[in-house]
């Protein structure tokens, strides 16, 4: 392992945008370029932007050291024009091998696949890699948590998140990784609505939240408050028999969902259309129709925007991609010819927020570093791809903030856990260990 993955290892560093990839094994292959993915397609969250403006410095150290583990010949650093600041504050440090992308004010601009092919133009097959084209691709917050485990032997120790929605004051904020979620929403003044729900994520990619007891994540990067009949929350809690139901009794092969499916349209065979008519009829066709649902994004295009009977086509991919999990099955299939059509059916965002009844909502969340106090967290084994951390620690040590406290499994996928707060190991269970202070 080289150096540099060394210490992304023993920081703990993993992909922030989401997934949660371990960083050390990204940085074990080779790449021709390095993409940060700074284009936060999702609207309402406003973390990457106004980190990449404060941090630009570290933002771009961590280009440049993610760059020498991997041999990349250029970085590239993909942002929509709108993040002026950030935009004015890494230009002027950019080495003469990077670049700034400025990327349509579209979505899914984010998507990795979709970033990487607006960025460098390059297509990455269906079930395929970024690396399998030569790319390697992180987020804003991931390559500053880089920099800070190389320069510094900084263990990834806090999360910065954006809390928006139906609050008075959307706010985004850095605090301790295990923080209950309810502690952050605290942060953003009081819930405006009677019976809010919560989503971890953005609107449209976001997923429900069952409690926010929940803490903190490393992946974490925003909490949207929505109240009970937002369109939002009644796709989510629609039951996946109701979903069925409805494609079944309305659905009138139009094909908009497949003419606007992002992934449809770079070339890859997923067809949510056939998809839909496949579980409706079981009119499978090819196998590969259906086995193609394993390489949906989970975007939201085809039941927030192209679907004009509320179909959902990306939920009946989420069940079938449990199933063929489950059965151990993988999708093959090649990459066809670019839609001529694909760079202008992406969908602008400001008609996205409109269309997604989030108008009201779409406002600054301005960055907020203040300290928080929180006397209790809970340090999830699982933050990231790959296997649990293995605990290291027992009930009644005393913590120090930094501190190692769970491995990573001999000869696994996986990142190390650190304490988040100093103070008393309260619980070391299967799933989590929780410090209080
Ligand atoms: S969610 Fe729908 S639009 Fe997005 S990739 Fe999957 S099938 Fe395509
Ligand atoms: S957009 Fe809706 S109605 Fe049209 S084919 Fe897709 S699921 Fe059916």
């Amino acid at each position: 392992m080289n150096e540099i993955a060394n210490k992304a290892r023993a920081a703990g560093v993993v992909g922030a945008g989401g997934a949660g990839f371990p960083t050390h094994v990204k940085l074990m292959s080779p790449a021709e370029i390095y993409l940060v993915n700074g284009a936060e397609c999702e609207p309402l969250l406003k973390v990457d932007q106004q980190l990449a403006a404060k941090y630009a410095h570290q933002l771009v150290r961590g280009l440049q050291l993610a760059m020498q583990a991997v041999g990349a010949r250029e970085g590239v650093i993909a942002f929509k024009a709108k993040y002026v600041e950030a935009i004015a504050a890494v230009q002027p440090l950019l080495a003469s091998n990077m670049r700034i992308h400025i990327l349509k004010d579209v979505y899914p601009a984010g998507d990795e696949v979709i970033t990487i092919w607006m960025a460098t133009g390059r297509r990455v097959p269906p079930a395929a890699l970024p690396k399998d084209v030569g790319v390697a691709v992180n987020n804003v917050l991931t390559l500053i948590n880089l920099a800070r485990a190389v320069d510094e032997d900084a263990p990834v120790v806090d999360r910065t998140l954006t809390i928006s929605g139906a609050v008075s004051d959307p706010i985004t904020v850095t605090v301790p990784i295990g923080t209950p979620l309810r502690e952050v929403i605290a942060r953003a003044g009081s819930v405006t609505v009677d019976k809010p729900y919560f989503v971890n994520g953005g609107p449209m990619m976001g997923k429900l939240i069952s409690s926010i007891d929940q803490p903190v994540t490393k992946t974490t990067g925003g909490i949207i408050v929505l109240p009970e009949d937002h369109v939002v929350i009644r796709r989510h809690r629609q039951p996946m028999q109701d979903v069925l139901a409805i494609a079944r009794a309305v659905c009138e092969q139009c094909n908009l969902c497949t003419e606007l499916c992002p992934r449809h349209l770079i070339g890859h065979e997923l067809h949510p259309a056939l998809i839909v008519r496949s579980a409706n009829y079981r009119d499978i066709g090819k196998p590969s129709v259906l086995l193609s649902a394993l390489t949906c994004s989970e975007c939201a295009i085809c039941e927030q925007w192209a679907c004009p009977v509320n179909i959902s086509p990306m939920r009946i991919n989420v069940a079938l991609k449990a199933k063929f999990r489950a059965e151990g099955a993988r999708y093959v299939g090649d990459l066809r010819p670019l839609d001529p059509m694909a760079e202008h059916r992406l969908v602008p965002t400001s008609r996205l927020v409109t269309r997604l009844a989030i108008s009201a909502y779409n406002k600054k969340a301005p960055l907020d570093e203040t300290a928080s106090r929180s006397s209790r967290v809970v340090l999830n084994l699982r933050q990231h791809v790959g296997a649990a951390a293995v605990p290291v620690v027992q009930v009644g040590d005393t913590v120090q903030r930094g501190q190692l406290v769970a491995e990573i499994p001999a000869d696994a996928l996986g990142a190390r856990v650190h304490a988040s707060i100093s103070g008393r190991v309260e619980e070391v269970a299967a799933q989590f260990i929780s410090i209080t202070h």
